[in-house]
């Protein structure tokens, strides 16, 4: 009995009291207690909005951070904040001011304890916190310490778990790891990339999730995504070690997306959360347009194995286009369970 539990695959927008809106990476609209109480209340809102829309496995909407890297590691020690250096990330695709670490990284307490807490209290649907994925860290940061990409991953790694093992005992159900540097260094994700990923997940008993996508709207990944010809196969390379691993869930992109579906038949014995709604335009996905897209990857993916999904995270979309969005994907993949179910 396949149930199509949809869920999202991490950030959501942030209610206009909070940050300002329709802008990634959006300064805060208060600060100190006041601050922590907003992002409180827009957690509970996310939360009950996602339930109100059909989402089974809800996620606190990254509401607490502004950025989805830097949201973890500004709770990480030997990271000089102060000073922040030019960086070609993702293979130079663009660059960016990154922080740079200068010695032993260390956790200074709990990341996501407050959110976590916050949203378990309010809600009984299963939840889901992401954080992000070693690779994708090491690609956002620069170093003075480690002078060695795989060591600082792995270092890294050994804090997401430390993090993880806490949320697990907070009562989070799936815990979400995002790559998108794993399309990019295809090798280095063989070679030490899930390495890392299975020290983050190391002594997990919940369900772990692993998302991997193109990247968001902006200019340089629309450029990049340009250069890529009319097929993505960079997710070729990399499925198959995927679907060796010990991640159960694997969240990727299919609306819209210039990914062969055919694909996921490589991610043999993997959930797959299944990229239902396009993050990148203004047009609302109807609910059969939802249906289509899962019954396309039903022909090579079990349909006990599929989770409607966002292609990718929400964080810098209108409110209302937001919402119906995944009123359309919780729509549609009720019309997957009288269908397919
Ligand atoms: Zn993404």
């Amino acid at each position: 009995m396949a149930d199509f539990a949809a869920t999202v695959a991490g950030s959501l927008p942030k209610p206009f009291w909070l940050a300002e809106p329709n802008t990634l990476w959006a300064p805060w609209r208060t600060e100190g207690e006041e601050l922590t109480r907003a992002k409180r209340d827009a957690t509970i809102l996310v939360v009950k909005l996602q339930e109100d829309a059909g989402i089974a496995i809800v996620s606190d909407g990254e509401q607490s951070r502004r950025h989805f890297v830097h949201g973890f590691l500004e709770f990480v020690d030997g990271i000089d904040f102060a000073h922040q250096v030019p960086m070609g990330i993702r293979n130079n695709r663009y660059t960016a001011m990154v922080p740079t670490v200068t010695g032993p990284v260390s956790l200074r307490g709990r990341v996501h304890a407050d959110e976590a807490r916050t949203a378990r209290a309010h809600t009984r649907a299963k939840l889901k916190i992401t954080m992000p994925g070693p690779m994708t860290i090491v690609d956002t940061i620069a170093d003075r310490h480690y002078g060695d990409r795989t060591e600082m991953a792995m270092a890294f790694a050994d804090l997401l778990n430390l993090e993880a093992r806490a949320l697990e005992a907070d009562g989070v159900d799936t815990i979400q790891f995002d790559e998108p540097a794993f399309n990019v260094y295809m090798d280095a994700v063989k070679e030490w990339g899930i390495e890392a990923l299975h020290r983050a997940i190391d002594g997990l008993s919940c369900t772990t999730a692993v998302h991997i996508c193109y990247g968001y709207g902006i200019k340089a990944n629309l450029e990049w995504k340009q250069s890529l010809g009319g097929k993505w196969t960079q997710y070729e390379a990399i499925f198959p070690a995927l679907a060796e691993s010990r991640i159960k869930q694997v969240s990727v992109e299919a609306r819209n997306a210039k990914v062969p579906i055919e694909l996921l038949a490589l991610l043999k014995g993997k959930d797959v959360l299944l990229g239902c709604i396009d993050v990148g335009n203004e047009t609302v996905e109807t609910a059969e347009d939802v249906f289509r897209t899962i019954e396309q990857a039903a022909e090579f993916v079990p349909v006990e194995r599929i989770f409607p999904c966002t292609n990718c995270g929400m964080a810098p979309m209108e409110w209302d286009l937001a919402w119906a969005k995944l009123t359309a994907l919780g729509a549609g993949a009720a019309l997957a369970r009288e269908r397919l179910g």
